[in-house]
């Protein structure tokens, strides 16, 4: 009767064969499935001849070369797992690698054939009609080899687990786990070696290895498998991602991007857009403005990111446009902008903004040949509003001076605060005359100023020098000059115009 150990190593002999086999169909598409096919073929090589040994029991012949063929298999195994996690490990088996994995099973073809004479490898000894078998030097340098090979293969399995990313490191432990059955069966094997009927089921061990490896190699992804599937990433992002062909027609758009487009498939970002729905003519802005933003007829302001594609060779493969939503970030950004050209107080122009405006609109006189002037205004004796009513009343008043400016302000010119008590409106387009009638009205709508105070209404007047800008003439100077004019109507008794080179008018 067959022992148990020997039905089960020549049923995993038979599953070994079957699944290397099937193993083996897929190793056009896995690098993973060569290796595990040797594998599976040296276990069932290994396996056969562990079964046969009872079947052969009657033949002491038999039964020595059975005893021999246990171990190319055996041999083949261990090389091809060190294989296995080579690939696994996203590597290529060098030639160099393969030629010194060949050594071993080559040299332990010569000790087995050359064993009858030296039996460093194995000590057969036939005593009646059995044979006893013991083992050599040779044999326990060819088991440590084994277990140096299948280390090696686990410590290549850890070293890739450590820069996995972290989805991915499931399946180089797994592996490595995977490596340690046979280990652990052969080392129960080799305890119990003292019985008589050693149970040599390493080859069965080394079967679940194989199926575990299986597992890993069909479901667990090659180290060179995209670890986390692009198109889900594509999916989740926010930003519209557009990918096109070299002739611009849409290959692929992401939630994000029919969402913010709609629906592009077919579009052709290159032709006219005149016949297209909106959202897609917004794509094809996109595309001709390049990288940048962009604002859609809706509002929405995107910033658009185009990349070109190439080949391997260098050749175009299309473009991958990459629309972000910055409305709201553009809008913080416009207020930031604002605030730092306002003046707090007034919410006038302060005086940087002013100065930029003041030699933009210089720019444009120049080159247009048009008048530009200014009237700068300063609040009469308003240190004495200050002093008398405080400086919280002095404040209301100024923010009223600054309200009177910004009604009389038409489009294209520029109130500002310049500082303290003095405002400038500047006045493109305008000679001196019609500046200083401008500056007329204004020091009228600013004597009907009443702020309530404590002790009564306060009522202010103000001073106004109107320059106009001389061809030559400096922003800096147009300024002065209005200043001048202005401290000519302080000294002609304030709440007035002057013009600068002009007599003052009250
Ligand atoms: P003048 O008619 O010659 O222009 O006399 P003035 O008192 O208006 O001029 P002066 O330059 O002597 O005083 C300006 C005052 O304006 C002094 C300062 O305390 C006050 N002031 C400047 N900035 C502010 C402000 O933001 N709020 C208030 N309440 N007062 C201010
Ligand atoms: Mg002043
Ligand atoms: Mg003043």
């Amino acid at each position: 009767m067959p022992t148990v150990v020997e039905v089960v190593s020549l049923l995993a002999a038979v599953v070994a064969t079957w699944t290397g086999v099937l193993v083996l169909r897929r190793s056009r598409t896995s690098p993973l499935a060569l290796p595990l096919a040797v594998m599976m073929f040296g276990a069932s090589s290994w396996a056969t001849a562990r079964a046969l040994l009872h079947v052969a029991r009657a033949s002491v012949p038999g039964t020595v070369v059975l005893h021999y063929l246990v171990f190319p298999g055996a041999a083949a195994v261990t090389a091809a797992a060190y294989w296995y996690f080579v690939v696994l490990t996203g590597r290529r088996l060098s030639r160099r690698a393969a030629v010194l994995l060949l050594v071993h099973p080559t040299l332990l073809l010569a000790v087995l054939a050359s064993n009858p004479w030296h039996e460093a490898f194995l000590r057969v000894a036939v005593d009646g009609g059995t044979v006893q078998v013991g083992v050599g030097p040779l044999y326990w340098l060819h088991s440590a080899y084994c277990y140096v090979l299948i280390g090696a293969g686990i410590a290549l399995a850890l070293a890739a687990m450590v820069r996995a990313v972290p989805g991915h490191r499931h399946v180089f432990v797994v592996a490595a786990l995977a490596a340690t059955v046979p280990a652990v069966g052969n080392v129960l094997t080799t305890l119990l070696a003292a019985r008589p009927e050693r149970p040599h089921l390493t080859p069965v061990f080394f079967l679940v290895s194989a199926a575990i490896w299986s597992w890993v190699e069909r479901f667990g992804g090659h180290s060179a498998t995209v670890p986390v599937s692009t198109r889900q990433v594509l999916e989740v992002l926010d930003d519209a991602v557009v990918v096109l062909d070299p002739r611009g027609r849409v290959l692929d758009a992401n939630p994000a991007a029919h969402a913010l487009l709609g629906d592009l498939q077919g579009v052709r970002l290159q032709e006219d857009g005149e016949a297209l729905p909106r959202p897609a003519r917004v794509a094809i802005d996109a595309l001709r403005s390049g990288p940048g933003t962009l604002t859609t007829d809706s509002g929405a302001v995107l910033d658009v990111r185009v990349t070109p594609l190439t080949d391997a060779v260098g050749r175009a493969a299309g473009t991958v446009v990459v629309m972000r939503d910055v409305t709201e970030l553009e809008r913080l950004r416009a207020e930031l902008v604002d605030q730092a050209t306002r003046d707090g107080l007034t919410g006038l122009h302060n005086r940087r903004a002013l100065e930029e405006r003041l030699a933009a609109a210089a720019d444009d006189a120049a080159a247009s040949g048009r008048p530009l002037s200014v009237a700068l205004l300063d609040v009469d004796h308003f240190k004495a509003v200050n002093d008398a009513h405080g400086h919280g009343v002095g404040d209301q008043v100024l923010a009223e001076v600054g309200r009177v400016l910004a009604e009389s302000t038409g489009p294209g010119e520029t109130s500002a605060r310049l500082g303290g008590e003095e405002f400038v409106l500047l006045l493109p387009g305008l000679d001196p005359g019609a500046a200083a009638r401008r500056a007329q009205d204004l020091r009228t709508r600013c004597a009907q100023i009443a702020v309530p105070a404590r002790t009564g209404t306060v009522c202010v007047t103000v001073s106004a020098g109107v320059a106009a800008l001389h061809p030559g003439g400096s922003p800096d100077d147009l300024l002065r000059t209005a200043d001048e004019a202005m401290y000519a109507a302080k000294a002609a008794g304030r709440d007035r115009v002057a013009c600068a080179g002009d007599p003052v008018r009250g």
